[in-house]
């Protein structure tokens, strides 16, 4: 997720509101400690913490599989396996981790093990139905719905037909690009049939307002950190996007993430699920194939190199998830973005996953696996990054305070960011006006390469010269249209 904010509790909630908040804190906190006594052997202590925990949420299915954990290595292996079955009917449906997670292992020669995993795909299935019924009942007949079988994922949508189209399009670009270059294997049929369902959210303004609130406080709506673009909670596999650009591209990528690690019964570092989720934010299409390019967030490594702040890969690799998310986000996202990109740009993006995944029990932080594929010492391929950032040229992008940088072409037209689908064109010149470009139009695409976001939109016409004429995919109400527009110097 991007950029989550501390959850403030001054902005006037309703007192319901504060209460499930404030219990899904107290309920992270529990979970935490109850981590740390079992990691230090303290049995007893974890289990009444997570019982604990569970009075307070009876229905979180995480917590009764954390129990289940906790029970069979205490030795308790009947109230384990009753845990472990009160879980899935509540939810926890990552079987792969189950099979591999060694808290469980008494657990795993036991005829009653080996059943709940020969039920595993008509599990998934009905719980991936369940899910799907809920999110419908919630949307409602304003939304189209749809589902895609490869992916595993339902769809619930408050764009239009032709908008999920286009969207579902895009993340199947991204699967085909993921499965190449970093989760080979995720696609055999038979393991893809194992991997629970996820259900994608494109909620309307009003609808995602108010699953922001719920999930992270009314902070993350309003003043200065209303940065959340969306998120994809693995726990719910549910992602929840505002925007069909950036913030689509990069949680989907996490869905995939969490599905491979699922299956290896890997947790990675928070900088390597940013920084891979972060690189398929920004890319373009070249002879068919989706490459990641630099982008806003090179340009922010950029300035940190201008004054000689460029982080330390190392330091970077040892951030926990609070250091960074509350630690200079944006430098970390971006950093982490730019490392991965140099190790793509340099093809070594392939063998250095492969290589991390292959050798993590001995190096979690991915650090040992870039000295390996790059063949050299941290410290060298420290200066040789900095070097490759200093080459890199400025990307013309649209920061959050409406400044346009790095962009000196235009379509004749003023726009506003929009609310996701794409800029909103305010105001037309005459010269755009000609080519039939009328305020409200939603850009969605600059000869079909899409324009979601801002960011999206500045770069992707920073390509063009003035002079040039560009194919402009508009939405106007319930028309999706396309016409030819002049591109015009600034
Ligand atoms: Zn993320």
């Amino acid at each position: 997720m991007l950029g989550v904010p501390a959850v403030a509790q001054d902005d006037g909630p309703t007192s319901e509101l504060k209460e499930a908040l404030e219990r899904r804190e107290q309920s992270a906190r529990l979970q935490e400690r109850a981590v740390a006594a079992f990691e230090s052997g303290d049995i007893e202590a974890a289990i009444a913490l997570l019982e604990e925990q569970l009075e307070l949420e009876p229905a979180n299915a995480l917590a009764m599989y954390n129990l289940a954990c906790v029970r069979c290595v205490g030795g308790d292996k009947d109230a384990a396996m009753e845990m472990l079955k009160r879980a899935i009917e509540h939810g926890f449906v990552d079987f792969e981790q189950m099979r591999r997670d060694p808290n469980l292992m008494d657990l795993h020669e036991t005829e009653l093990f080996r059943q709940i995993l020969a039920q595993r795909r008509p599990i998934l299935d009905a719980a991936g139905e369940m899910q799907f019924e809920v999110v419908r009942g919630k949307y409602g007949k304003a939304y189209a719905y749809d589902k895609d079988d490869s992916l595993r994922v339902n769809f619930a949508s408050a764009y239009d037909q032709t908008t999920l189209d286009a969207a579902k399009v895009e993340l199947r670009r991204i699967s085909e690009w993921a499965l190449e270059e970093l989760f080979t294997g995720l696609n055999e049929p038979a393991m893809r049939e194992v991997d629970p369902w996820v259900v994608v959210v494109l909620p309307s303004e009003r609808d995602f307002r108010a699953w922001a609130i719920a999930m992270y406080g009314p902070a993350s709506v309003t003043g200065e950190f209303s940065r959340i673009g969306g998120a994809y909670n693995h726990g719910r596999k549910e992602l929840v996007a505002m925007d069909l650009g950036g913030t689509l591209r990069h949680e989907f990528l996490h869905v995939l993430h969490w599905r491979s690690n699922m299956r290896r019964a890997q947790g990675h570092p928070v900088w390597i699920q940013e920084g891979l989720c972060s690189l398929v934010e920004d890319y373009e299409m070249r002879s068919g194939r989706l490459v990641p390019v630099p982008s806003w967030r090179t340009n922010t490594v950029k300035n940190l190199g201008r004054t000689g702040r460029v982080m330390e890969i190392t330091d970077l690799a040892g951030l926990d998830r609070h250091a960074f998310n509350n630690r200079r986000p944006l430098a970390n996202y971006a950093m982490a973005r730019a490392v991965f990109l140099y190790l793509y740009q340099r093809g070594l993006l392939t063998e250095w996953y492969a290589h991390y995944t292959a050798h993590f029990e001995e190096d979690l932080t991915g650090v040992a696996a870039i000295e390996a594929v790059a063949g050299k010492a941290i410290g060298e391929v420290q200066e040789d990054f900095e070097d490759w950032v200093a080459g890199l040229a400025y990307v013309a992008e649209a920061s959050s305070d409406g400044l346009v940088r790095y962009l000196d072409v235009g379509l004749g037209v003023e726009v506003d960011p929009g609310k996701g689908e794409g800029p909103i064109v305010t105001r037309v010149s005459r010269l755009a006006r000609v080519s039939g470009l009328r305020p409200r139009d939603v850009v969605t695409a600059i000869n079909g390469r899409p324009t979601r976001d801002m960011n999206d939109f500045v770069r992707v016409l920073s390509a063009y010269r003035s002079g040039e004429r560009v194919e402009v995919s508009v939405r106007r109400r319930a028309e999706h249209m396309t016409m030819e527009v002049m591109v015009v110097g600034k």
